[in-house]
């Protein structure tokens, strides 16, 4: 579950990017994923792990129609409770 919304999290961040840095396609976007703790559906806050391959199809699916429909992504999972954007190539 945490693998969708955090897709959906991670487009916005890289929408986002791309205004403020005004560009119009991306190329590779290398990621670091360690687990994510959010509340969602009525439940408190809590932590889970994130399938990488189910954050891919996540973001392949949310990325269509956008300038991500032909990005590569590297995914890297890390220890921690975060997540991060470890580099963008245009
Ligand atoms: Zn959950």
């Amino acid at each position: 579950m945490h693998d969708f919304l955090l897709a959906k999290e991670i487009i916005d961040e890289l929408k986002k990017i791309v205004v403020e840095k005004n560009i119009k396609r991306v190329k590779n976007v290398s990621l670091e994923i360690g687990t994510i703790s959010l509340a969602h559906d009525g439940h408190p806050e809590h932590t889970e792990d994130i399938s990488v391959e189910n954050l891919e199809f996540g973001l392949k699916n949310i990325a269509k129609n956008t300038p991500f429909e032909e990005t590569v992504l590297k995914i890297k999972k890390v220890k921690g409770e975060s997540w991060k954007i470890t580099e963008i190539k245009v």
